[in-house]
């Protein structure tokens, strides 16, 4: 049997379009990549200006594609196999990438960067192609072949390939700064998380739990959401915010149609805490415009006022349908549709005001100290590492 592939070879993404910023998203990605697939050790990168190639060494091919094609900033990804560049080695490698055993079409496609290899890319394409009339049942296709065979005659050796597998697009992963991710047990939140991620933004989550309202299976919950993208990025700091106390005194004091508002605007109050002790510079959420009450522009305005951090909401002008999509494709749907309580469903009140008034929220605010609330909120979060493979989480002591 055939496949004796022994590179991957990477192309980058978007990333290809930044002139200046290049060097650092190929040294972002080449990290990136290094930490997604630190379990196989034996692997070789070797980032070069237009591409990147991992030397196998050994390491299994399909695995580590896998891998390779969660990792933000690649557009697609071949296994290769690298051979000296030799008509004759290059001919036998093309046969042993490819499988006979069924029939089909297939077309040569060569690139010949190497302008001192003997023969143009013209002459590769009818060499190879004569090799596999003569020994196989194959026919050329070349306006719709089954396989294209792309031979490639670098400085360094010659890459053969058949297979295109598409990458995750967007950019690598700490190019794009820090945000902090409001990460709820629902649907949208992972979605808008995972989206973040994809533009490069680091990301680290931000849980807010109301025990003993809340469960420890419904932070359980949202700790498992955290580690299905965590693979996005490596890995993934959460931190679990004691949330109680100030929602108790929310509702203490304030109208109960307000109390949704509310607590949006001290979530963003405490976000902002923590991203200013984290270094980041934005706050991202999972709201749409109108999926709820509490997601209308005045309801965004209310929200907006107590912070000049940044608010992204990447779900903004997205369809549930959309958003599901996204959250099937990238694995968390299943875990969100979980049956499980989160803060907001159990203080739900039974008629949420959409039009909230700043003044009004402002009034009901000076009835309680929300400061010292908020400051013990920010102080008393627990941080967790969490990360793809590993199941239990470490609690993280002296972070700040
Ligand atoms: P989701 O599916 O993400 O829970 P949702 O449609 O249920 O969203 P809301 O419950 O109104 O919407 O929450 C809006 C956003 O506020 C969420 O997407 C999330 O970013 C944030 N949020 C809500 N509850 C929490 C929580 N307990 N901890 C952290 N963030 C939260
Ligand atoms: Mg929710």
């Amino acid at each position: 049997m055939a496949y004796r592939y022994n590179h991957i070879l990477i192309r980058y993404g978007e990333l290809s379009l930044k002139g200046k910023n290049r060097n650092t998203f190929i040294k972002q990605l080449k990290k990136n990549m290094k930490a997604a697939l630190k379990t196989f050790p034996s692997l070789v990168f070797d980032a070069q200006h237009d591409r990147m190639y991992i030397y196998l060494n050994g390491e299994d091919a399909k695995q580590v594609c896998d891998i390779v094609s969660k990792v933000f900033g690649i557009s697609s990804l071949s296994l290769a196999i690298k051979v000296e560049s030799d008509m004759e080695e290059i001919k036998k490698a093309c046969m042993e990438s490819l499988d006979f055993s069924t029939f089909k079409t297939f077309k040569v496609a060569a690139r010949r960067s190497d302008k001192t290899f003997p023969y143009i890319s013209d002459q590769i394409n009818r060499m190879v192609a004569t090799e596999i009339l003569k020994n196989t049942e194959w026919k050329v296709n070349v306006k719709n072949p089954d396989v294209k065979i792309i031979v490639e005659v670098h400085h360094d050796g010659t890459y053969i390939m058949t297979d295109r597998i598409e990458g995750a697009g967007g950019f690598p992963v700490g190019c794009g700064g820090k945000a902090m991710a409001l990460l709820s047990g629902g649907i949208d939140s992972p979605v808008a998380t995972y989206l973040m991620m994809k533009r490069g933004v680091h990301i680290e989550c931000i849980h807010y739990a109301s025990p003993p309202y809340t469960s420890q299976a419904a932070q359980d919950k949202v700790l498992e959401l955290a580690r299905l993208i965590s693979g996005y990025q490596g890995e993934i700091l959460v931190h679990v915010v004691p949330f109680t106390n100030l929602q108790l005194e929310i509702y203490k004091h304030a109208d109960e149609s307000y109390a949704i508002t509310l607590m949006r605007r001290m979530m963003m109050r405490i976000a902002t805490g923590l991203a200013e002790k984290r270094h980041a510079q934005a706050i991202a959420t999972g709201e749409s415009v109108g999926q709820v009450a509490s997601q209308t522009l005045e309801s965004m305005q209310a929200i907006n006022n107590v912070t000049t951090t940044p608010i992204i909401r990447p779900l903004v002008t997205m369809d549930k349908v959309e958003i599901i999509d996204i959250a099937r494709k990238i694995g968390t749907f299943e875990t969100s549709i979980l049956p499980l309580e989160d803060c907001c469903t159990i203080f739900t009140p039974k008629n949420p005001v959409t039009k909230p008034k700043i003044e009004k929220c402002q009034r009901y605010e000076s009835r309680f100290d929300w400061e010292s609330l908020v400051q013990e909120c920010i102080d008393n979060a627990q941080q967790v590492w969490i990360s793809p493979v590993k199941q239990e989480e470490t609690l993280e002591e002296d972070l700040f």
